[in-house]
């Protein structure tokens, strides 16, 4: 579904990214998991268009991605979820949803609504409060639910659990599961490799910029070497 083939990625002189290639398939929970800096949503950024690769590229569903701009590969299904959450501070939680669902008409985004607020009742709760006054937790699902709003057929979230009490880390993966058992394949990016690897079917480990290992959520989890490097064992 999504092809990410001789990725390299520069901040003027920084090469942030190093030959990256990996595959998404349509059904699938893959993960990126990596430390601080690795470059994990520089390769997220990347595939929504917002920064561009000096070799290689990206396919979904079968097309280039290389020339076509950020908002438009939204409207092809492809949604990502920002790191640090992102939503309009000043707009209310519906005003935020229906920001999201700028590419689908009115009736479907009524649909989809109700389908979100199904997901995350905190959301229909707040849905008149400002969204700049949400917790972090609800802030992220209020991003989360923004990005449904596309009804993509990929979704990409960068560190959703980032700063959430583990309680609400644990709802959090709970409902990316439920997602992707009603049809949206999953883009996980995460520094909580445990919980990102217990729920994926696939992962790719990240190195600065280079991916040194990949293989099932299972076999990376019981990996001697990611052990000791990820999951503090
Ligand atoms: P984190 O989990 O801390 O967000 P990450 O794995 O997502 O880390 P990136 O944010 O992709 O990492 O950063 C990869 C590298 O690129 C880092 O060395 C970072 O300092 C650098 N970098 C990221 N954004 C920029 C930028 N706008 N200008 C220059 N360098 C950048």
């Amino acid at each position: 579904m999504l092809k990410a083939e001789n990725l390299n990625v520069y901040y003027g002189a920084i090469h942030a990214i190093k030959d990256v290639s990996f595959e998404v398939n349509e059904g699938e929970i893959v993960t990126l998991i990596g430390a601080n800096g690795a470059g994990k949503s520089t390769i997220l950024k990347t595939v929504s268009g917002l920064l561009s690769t000096k070799t290689g590229g990206v396919t979904f569903m079968d097309q280039s991605l290389g020339k076509i701009p950020p908002h438009v590969i939204v409207e092809k299904g492809l949604a990502h979820v920002p790191e640090g959450r992102r939503v309009f501070t000043r707009m209310s939680v519906e005003e935020n949803l229906e920001m999201g669902g700028y590419t689908q008409s009115k009736a479907d985004n009524e649909k989809t609504m109700e389908e979100v607020y199904k997901l995350f009742p905190r959301l229909l709760e707040r849905r008149k409060q400002v969204s700049g006054t949400l917790s972090g937790g609800e802030q992220q699902m209020l991003a989360m639910g923004r990005a449904m709003m596309s009804k993509p057929k990929l979704l990409m979230l960068d560190e959703p659990s980032m700063g959430l009490a583990p309680l609400l880390v644990e709802q959090i993966f709970e409902i990316i599961k439920s997602l992707n058992s009603v049809g949206t394949t999953i883009l996980l990016v995460e520094q909580n490799a445990q919980m990102a690897l217990s729920v994926a079917d696939r992962g790719y480990v990240l190195e600065t910029g280079s991916i040194i290992s990949t293989g099932t959520g299972a076999d990376l989890l019981a990996s001697p070497i990611i052990k000791k490097a990820y999951l503090g064992g």
